[in-house]
């Protein structure tokens, strides 16, 4: 049943019914109400005497909703994620289908159909050499793995290389799932991939209604060769002679459901559904996820790389303005240097436009040094400290690990100060500055109704505007013509996130935010404002070298014992008091200390120590990546349950390869 709770239910069928079949959906008694429930098994084993079991009150269907391929799916989500199979079960269905009077079988008149395609078709566009000669690589790749990385640089035509595999197979009659970041899904792409499919093009995500969503649920239980486009939850659709699975922008943190359960990875579930299936899965990028990239260099999947932007436009020109020295010569409007005030300036007269880019997820207030712009970090892990103004200390969010405010910087002696800005604050100053300019905000603030996102990426790419400023939002594969600069504000927000992937993400994000400069036959014009300029990683995105950056970060992660070398279960608890959780972790934290040792952190008291009114502490755990993992997370549901069973109140959530 659709419900978060940790058993499957056993009950017995009444004389006189059909069979229920794994898969189908029957009407059961829980407690006094009736629910849609769906038959996982066939119960073989004798049932205890005083055990007596309620009827099931009817089957729903003749066909099973839910195909053996997706139960599996489902229980691998359960299981690897530690979770009720339940909550896959409500991630999976469109609300519709818990109807009792919902049908599967043809139905003369469907009230929802799938939207058809009028438009014109389009021809596929012709391959370029080197597409041509990665399209090749991946198909001979795919004989010996199923799983392959594209590598390949910004505006290298990654999209039109899963354009002709794409074909192929629907040519072949197989079926191709295409996943994208839920925000990459504008019009740009899907118009494109209608006018070459046409009608064999299904789009699937949030935003579409739970009476089309059903609708293609319902088609996919009979499927034809089509292409399935669609965020995250497409991976739980029902598929059969599936031939293919692209996972665009593979390092997307998206793909990771955070909230509610099944914190689910969308990649991880597409190989696991591929190797059902017997498909393949192509993972696309211009920066690849660490952990992505590592399975490829050691061989688990397969690698091809494209280091050329298509028609051989160069990549951007990136340069680095130093903060430091800019705001001592107090040549500074606001937060803008005077070179990037006059850059501006010359773009607006040529009739061009701009992106600035403020990334605000910096809210956990930080302390960073004046002088050398450096946080003050955690020894054990790594990670810069969080600034708690309560407490006034500094904590760690990894180890729990706290110290007093030290009174200069640990590593220079500079002064130290409190640091953060959001994109308001820049639409300000760009009104004060440039007076002329007509400007677009897009941020999670400006982008809450459902065509928002998609309306200020239209009036963009129209150019009716002149400057759009946006936090990552802006960095998903999006092509504007006519951009010629973009801008990143202040880049040590990203890299001093209190987090391991820090780095990894600020040069993800810097690389594909550069990336939506000069796309059509110019070269774009990249400024970054800093007060790290001899950071490592904007050094890497200085020049565009991924590999430099990757080897930088796999040995940090070995030496601090992160993925791929390790992996990090997280586990949250959460009461309305502060007193009881804290007595829970502490329980807790204890419990699995004399299981798993120092694998296991501190009581951690995150910054945000109370959401929604309850009070959150966490315990990490981190387990070499070669242990056994189903039977270290078995010791890890015993200790939790323990803990359960005397703090009755108290929710503890677990969280496996949090992103
Ligand atoms: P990526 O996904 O690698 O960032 P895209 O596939 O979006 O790159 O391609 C970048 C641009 O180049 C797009 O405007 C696309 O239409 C164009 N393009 C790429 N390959 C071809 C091709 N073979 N023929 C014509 N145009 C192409
Ligand atoms: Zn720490």
């Amino acid at each position: 049943m659709p419900l978060a709770i940790r058993d499957t239910y056993t009950y017995r069928v009444p004389d006189g019914m059909k069979d229920p079949q794994p898969g189908m959906r029957v009407l059961v008694p829980l407690g006094t109400k009736q629910l849609t429930g769906i038959v996982l098994r066939e119960h073989t084993e004798p049932v205890p005497e005083q055990i007596k079991l309620r009827d099931v009150v009817a089957l729903l269907d003749d066909v099973p909703a839910v195909n053996g391929s997706q139960l599996k799916l489902w229980q691998w989500i359960a299981d690897y994620y530690m979770c009720p199979i339940g909550d896959v079960m409500a991630a999976a269905l469109p609300a519709r289908v818990y109807d009792k009077a919902y049908s599967f079988s043809p139905v003369k008149k469907r009230r929802v159909r799938l939207p058809e395609y009028i438009g014109e078709i389009e021809d596929i566009h012709r391959l370029s050499d080197e597409q041509l000669r990665a399209k090749e690589e991946i198909q001979r790749a795919w004989q010996t793995r199923e799983t392959v990385l594209l590598h390949g640089v910004t505006a290298s035509g990654k999209t039109e290389v899963y354009m002709h595999l794409i074909q192929e197979q629907l040519d072949a009659g197989k079926q191709v799932l295409y996943l994208v970041p839920e925000i990459a899904l504008t019009t740009q792409l899907t118009d494109r991939l209608q006018r070459v499919f046409g009608d064999r093009v299904v789009v699937y995500h949030s935003r579409v209604s739970d009476g089309l969503r059903a609708e293609i649920y319902r088609q996919q239980l009979n499927p034809q060769p089509r292409l399935i486009v669609g965020a995250r939850s497409a991976v739980l659709l029902p598929f059969d002679g599936l031939g293919l699975i692209i996972v665009d922008e593979e390092h997307e943190t998206s793909y990771k459901q955070q909230e509610p359960a099944p914190r689910y990875h969308a990649r991880s579930a597409a190989i696991m559904l591929a190797r059902q299936q017997g498909a393949k899965v192509l993972l696309g990028t211009a920066t690849p996820a660490v952990e992505t990239y590592y399975n490829a260099l050691t061989g688990k999947y397969g690698l091809v790389s494209m280091t050329h932007r298509y028609a051989d436009v160069e990549l951007p020109r990136v340069e680095l303005i130093d903060l430091e020295r800019q705001y001592h010569r107090k040549e500074m409007y606001g937060h803008f240097s005077d070179p990037l005030v006059d850059k501006i300036r010359q773009v607006l007269k040529d009739g061009k436009q701009v992106i600035l880019f403020q990334n605000r997820r910096g809210y956990a207030p930080q302390l960073q040094c004046t002088q050398c712009g450096q946080p003050p970090r955690c020894v054990q892990c790594d990670v810069p400290l969080t600034y708690h103004r309560g407490a006034n200390e500094l904590r760690c969010h990894y180890c729990g690990y706290t110290r007093p405010i030290p009174p200069v910087c640990p590593e220079c002696g500079g002064e130290l100060k409190v640091r953060g800005f959001g994109t308001e604050r820049v639409e300000d100053e760009v009104a004060q500055f440039f007076p002329e300019a007509r400007v677009l905000r897009m941020d999670l603030d400006t982008t809450r109704q459902k065509t928002a996102y998609q309306d200020i990426i239209d009036r963009f790419s129209r150019h009716e505007c002149d400057i759009l400023i946006g936090t990552q939002m802006v960095t998903k594969g999006l092509h504007f013509d006519d951009v010629a600069l973009v801008a990143v504000l202040n880049a040590d927000h990203l890299m001093n996130q209190p987090d391991f992937r820090a780095y990894e993400r600020t040069f993800q994000m810097l690389s594909q935010v550069a990336g939506r400069a000069g796309r059509k036959g110019k070269q774009g014009e990249v400024v970054i404002q800093t007060f790290r300029k001899d950071s490592p990683v904007l050094r890497d995105v200085l020049h565009h070298n991924y590999e430099s950056l990757y080897q930088d970060q796999i040995a940090e992660r070995e030496l601090f014992h992160y993925p791929p070398f390790y992996r990090i279960i997280e586990l949250t608890l959460r009461h309305r008091c502060e007193a009881p959780v804290a007595d829970a972790a502490a329980l807790l934290q204890q419990r699995l200390r004399s299981v798993f040792g120092d694998r296991v952190s501190g009581v951690v008291v995150p910054s945000i120590a109370r959401v929604q009114n309850n009070h959150i502490r966490l315990v990490r755990l981190r387990i070499e990546a070669n242990a056994n993992i189903a039977r270290a997370k078995q010791m890890v549901r015993e200790q939790m349950e323990y803990v359960l069973a005397r703090h009755k109140s108290t929710q503890i959530i677990a969280d496996v390869d949090p992103q």
